[in-house]
């Protein structure tokens, strides 16, 4: 069982993701476990605002040090094995192999920034790891926290109702997954390639892996090099 524990200041973004399919039976299954904390119940001021203005000028606002560290303290306190994840832009890309890697931690706290982001100094004493989820700006760490959870928990054991699906998916492999088919076998004029109907399991298997390097290699050049180099 893993726990994901989202602060936010807007649940109602993050939550109902959680409220069909895959995930809906891992929480049913305890393989998963969410709650949500609001920045804004810790703040203390009157009107409860959470963010304000930066520090030698600078367009747009920031999310301020105090409720976030009061509410990050109170997690830590609880259990000082919290993982701290923030996501920001300018992190190094999730992969893979972080999902694979954060799919065995026991609590992992996804802090989302709002506005122009958090003040550093609260990413600094606070972040076990940032990452970022691609190369534009978004208006919000809820989608990232959505993305890389949804990647952690595919990850756990029990959570997809067949693992077999996850060794032969993309990235598994640094490559990309082979092209798949189902029924009918021609569609609009358009066949599956003869030897998938066969049945023979190692032409199959060849066959695939044969399109699964093409395909990385037309689609991800820089996955398909580092493949070449690792070798
Ligand atoms: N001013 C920040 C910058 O230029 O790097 C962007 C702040 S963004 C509008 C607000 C929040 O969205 C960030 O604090 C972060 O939590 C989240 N965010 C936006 N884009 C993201 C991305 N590509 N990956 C991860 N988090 C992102």
């Amino acid at each position: 069982m893993i726990k994901f524990t989202f602060v936010t200041l807007f649940k109602d973004l993050i939550s109902p993701y959680f409220d069909d399919s895959i995930l809906k039976r891992a929480i049913q299954n305890e393989k998963i476990k969410i709650e949500f904390k609001n920045p804004r119940d810790y703040a203390k001021n009157k009107h409860n605002k959470v963010d304000d203005y930066q520090a030698g000028g600078g367009a747009g606002l920031l999310m301020y040090p105090q409720p976030l560290c009061d509410l990050l303290d109170e997690i830590k306190k609880n259990d000082p094995n919290a993982h701290f994840i923030f996501p920001i832009p300018s992190a190094k890309k999730f992969i893979q192999l972080d999902a694979k890697r954060l799919a065995k931690k026991e609590h992992i706290v996804f802090v989302s920034g709002r506005y122009e982001g958090i003040d550093e100094r609260v990413i600094e004493k606070y972040a076990d790891e940032v990452f970022s989820i691609g190369d534009y700006v978004l208006t919000g760490g809820e989608l990232p926290s959505l993305v890389m959870s949804d990647a952690i928990s595919r990850n756990i054991e029990g959570v997809l109702g067949n693992s077999d699906s996850l060794n032969e998916e993309s990235f598994e492999e640094g490559t990309l997954e082979a092209p798949s088919f189902t029924k009918p076998n021609i569609f609009r004029g358009s066949a599956i390639p003869s030897e998938f109907l066969k049945g023979n399991h190692a032409i199959i298997c060849t066959l695939k892996k044969e399109m699964s390097g093409l395909k990385t290699k037309y689609f991800r050049p820089d996955l398909f090099l580092r493949n070449v180099k690792g070798k």
